[in-house]
C-alpha cells in the first residue's frame, strides 16, 4: 500500500522541533521527501537524523522567515534537491516569552516585541507562501499549510500581537486559497490548542491548571495530533479542502 504523500516533497519550516518535527516524521512515514528548515541549523539536521532513522528522506535548510533571501534560498534549494515542491507547512513561530512579551497586557508589549511577534508569525508565512506559489504555480500546483492557532480564533489575555498575527495568519490562507484555486493550489491552515511542545513550557508553568479547565477533553494536545491533521490537508484526500481552518484543540473552541 503506498503512503499518503509517496512520490510527493515537501518543505516544512520550523521543522527543528514540537509541531514541525512530528510532521516531518508523520509526511516521512507517508513517503514524502523532505526539506526541514529551521532558524537553527542544529535542530533542523536533528529532526532530519530522525527521519533518516525511521527510513525516510530528508534534508536540512537553515535560515530566518522574516528574511525573504533566506527564504527565496531555501525554496531554491528545495527545488534544485527534488525538482518540486508539492507541499509547503509553512510552521514557524514564536511565543510571546520569546520577546520578553510574557505576561504584558496590550499596552505594555515593547515596540521590538510587537515587531518580532508580527515579523515572524505573521510576515514570515507570507514570505513563505510569497516564494513558495510561482514554484507551485509553474508546476502545475501544489498545498500549502499554514500554523495557525486558536489565538487566530479568539482572544487571549495577554498575548495580543500573537493573538493578532495568528489572526492575520487565518486571512493570508483564505485569501491566498481564493487567489490560487485556478492554479490547482490549495491552501488551508491549522488551528491548534494548546500543545506539549517548548513553546508551551513557560506558559504551562505559569497558568496550566487555568488554562487546562477551558480544555473540554483536559489535556494538552501531542504534536503528533497536529501532524495527524497537517498531512491529511496535505495529502490528496483533501482535494476539496481549500481556504480552510481547522481546529486541533480538544475542542476549546467548542464552548
Ligand atoms: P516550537 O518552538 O517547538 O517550534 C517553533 C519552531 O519555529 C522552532 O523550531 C523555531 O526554531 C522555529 N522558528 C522560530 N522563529 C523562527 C524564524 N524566525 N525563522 C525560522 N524558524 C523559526 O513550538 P511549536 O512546535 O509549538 O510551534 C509551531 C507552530 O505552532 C508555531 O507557529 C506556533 O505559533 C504554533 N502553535 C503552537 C501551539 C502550542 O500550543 N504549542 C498552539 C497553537 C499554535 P528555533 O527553536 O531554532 O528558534
Amino acid at each position: 500500500m503506498s503512503g499518503m504523500l509517496e512520490g510527493k516533497s515537501a518543505l516544512i519550516t520550523g521543522g527543528g522541533g514540537g509541531i514541525g518535527r512530528a510532521t516531518a516524521l508523520a509526511f516521512a512515514r507517508e513517503g514524502a521527501r523532505l526539506a526541514i528548515a529551521d532558524y537553527s541549523e542544529q535542530a533542523a539536521a536533528e529532526t532530519v537524523a530522525l527521519v533518516n532513522a525511521a527510513g525516510g528522506q530528508a534534508m536540512s535548510l537553515s535560515g530566518d522567515v522574516t528574511d525573504s533571501s533566506h527564504v527565496q534560498a531555501m525554496v531554491a534549494a528545495v527545488v534544485a534537491a527534488y525538482g518540486r515542491i508539492d507541499c509547503a507547512y509553512n510552521n514557524a513561530g514564536i511565543a510571546g516569552y520569546q520577546v520578553g512579551a510574557a505576561g504584558k497586557l496590550t499596552h505594555e508589549w515593547s515596540d521590538d516585541a510587537f515587531d518580532r511577534m508580527i515579523g515572524v508569525n505573521l510576515k514570515g508565512v507570507w514570505l513563505c507562501m510569497k516564494h513558495e506559489l510561482p514554484q507551485m504555480i509553474a508546476q502545475g500546483g501544489g498545498t500549502i499549510v499554514n500554523t495557525g492557532s486558536i489565538a487566530g480564533l479568539v482572544g487571549l489575555y495577554t498575548s495580543s500581537a500573537y493573538v493578532a498575527a495568528k489572526h492575520g495568519v487565518l486571512g493570508l490562507t483564505k485569501t491566498a486559497a481564493l487567489e490560487y484555486a485556478g492554479n490547482n493550489i490549495r491552501v488551508n491552515a491549522v488551528c491548534p490548542g494548546y500543545i506539549e511542545t517548548k513553546m508551551t513550557e513557560d506558559t504551562m508553568k505559569r497558568r496550566g491548571a487555568e488554562l487546562m479547565a477551558k480544555v473540554p477533553v483536559g489535556r494538552m494536545g501531542k504534536p503528533e495530533e497536529i501532524a495527524e491533521m497537517v498531512l491529511w490537508l496535505s495529502s490528496d484526500r483533501a482535494t476539496y479542502v481549500t481556504g480552510a481552518c481547522y481546529n486541533v484543540d480538544g475542542g476549546y473552541m467548542a464552548i
